[in-house]
This record gives structure tokens, sequence and C-alpha cells, in this order.
């Protein structure tokens, strides 16, 4: 998995901020009691409210740019060992045992992953058929998912068992709550469930991408391809940049469910 596109947080037009705070509105404002315990959001709630606007659809946006400056800077780094990312793949599974897994070329929408049901290495164009330090990053980061399967990593096995399901399931919610939200507003509340349940699958990817980059780099170091200091610092910046997209959009998720959460506590 090394996806570099996220789908884009959407605010709803109707639930923007106002932008005086002084339009806030009190909370509890409809129960019985409301005249005992009125009570406006805070500043400290204001300022998170704003920080979740602005960095939400800001940080994945950022740290994929720097993910593709990245994949650009090291597609330049040749590498001695000459070989392409496709046979640098299978020499690694090779060497690990793993001779039932073919390496092929990827959609380029998906992009470079491994299949852990269909057990096959999905590379896209510019790390199959290349040489470079870049490629044979992001080919041994497909193998080190193959290895987690192979040694019945934790992690990973959870991650298999939620990830097909969560996010078709919560962007399904997702669709049927913005509609409902057109008549009925409160539901939005809703999307609080979903952010939250997103962030919880984000947070789960997060052990199992960054021990898939760590057997990457044992793995090229152990077999050799890579040899040099430039060779294995490019290949090290590579996989750093592609793990920050998935802290980036985990930490987008969770500002999207506490957007949500003070949202509704305003009303
Ligand atoms: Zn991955």
């Amino acid at each position: 998995m090394m996806s570099d596109s996220f789908s884009a947080p959407h605010f709803p037009q109707g639930f923007l901020l106002e932008d005086d705070p002084s339009a806030v509105r009190p909370i509890f404002q409809a129960c019985p009691g409301a005249g005992m315990h009125k009570k406006s959001i805070s500043p400290m709630n204001y300022a998170i409210l704003i920080l979740a606007l602005g960095c939400a659809p800001l940080l994945p946006l950022v740290a994929t740019g720097y993910f593709w400056y990245s994949r650009w800077k090291c597609r330049k780094v040749a590498v001695a060992c000459g070989l392409k990312g496709r046979e640098a793949a299978l020499r690694l599974l090779a060497e690990n045992g793993i001779n039932d897994v073919p390496v092929g070329p990827a959609n380029e929408m998906v992009g470079d992953h491994f299949d852990p049901k269909d057990r096959k290495i999905a590379l896209s164009a510019d790390v199959l058929d290349q040489s470079s330090a870049f490629a044979l990053a992001v080919a041994a980061h497909e193998v080190g998912h193959a290895l987690q399967q192979k040694d019945g990593y934790r992690w990973f096995g959870w991650w298999m068992a939620v990830a097909p399901y969560v996010h078709l399931l919560t962007f399904a919610f997702q669709v049927i709550v913005m509609a409902l939200a057109m008549f009925f507003p409160p539901i939005i509340f809703l999307l609080v469930i979903s952010y939250s349940l997103l962030f919880l699958m984000s947070i789960l990817t997060l052990p199992v991408e960054y021990d898939a980059s760590r057997r990457a780099l044992k793995e090229l170091d152990r077999s050799g391809l890579l040899t040099t200091p430039e060779e294995k610092s490019a290949a090290k910046t590579v996989l750093i940049a592609a793990g920050l997209t998935y802290v980036a959009k985990a930490i987008q998720d969770l500002l999207l469910a506490v957007y949500y959460a003070l949202r509704t506590f305003r009303r």
C-alpha cells in the first residue's frame, strides 16, 4: 500500500463556520434548563475548529506533495545492482522462500500494492520496469507486506480483516448522511462516527506501513541490492515520505471527527 492520493475532505455548504466568532450560538439551547446553564463555545474549542478547518485538507496535500517531490528526486538515483523493480521484488521474495507471488503491472488508479487475498504484487510503471533507488524501495516495501503475511504479523492480520469493508461502508454511510442532512441538518452529527471510524482505521494502518518499510530497508541492505550511502539514503527518504502521507491521513480524519463534533455541540 503506497497510496499517494486522498479523498478530499468535504465541508458541505451551510455547515461552514461563521467568520465572526461572536456569532457562535450557545450550546444546550434547546434543553429545558437552557437559561440556567447557557454556555458559548470556548475560545479553545473555537481555535480547534479553525485548526480543523485549515489543516484537515492541507496536511494530506502537503504530505502528498512531499512524497511526489521525493519520488521525482529518488527516481534519478541509479542503483549499482542495475535491477528493475520487478526483478528486485522477485529476488527478495525468492530469497525469503516465497515463490508463489507474481509481480505485475498495477492499475494506475490503485497504485503500488500487495494483494493479500490473491497473493500478488502490483507495481506502477515507474517501479516495475525501472531501475532506481525509488523503484527498489517501493518494490521492497510491497515485498515487506508479503513477508508480513508469511510471518503472520499481527497488525497486518487485523488490518486485513477490516480494511476491505471500512472505507466502502463509511463512504456509503457518509453519502446517506449528507443526503438526509439536506432535510434534517442535525443528522450531520453521525459524521462524527464515520470519521472516528476512519481515524481508528488510519491508526491501524500506521504500524502496518511502518513495519513494511522497516522490512524493506532491512531486505535491501541484507540482499546487497542497495550498496552506496546515496542509494540507501534515497530509499529511506522515499519510504519516510510515503509513511508521512498515512500520518497526515490519520490527522485529517481526527480533525474532521473533531470538526463535526464541535459543530454539533454548537447547536
Ligand atoms: Zn504499504
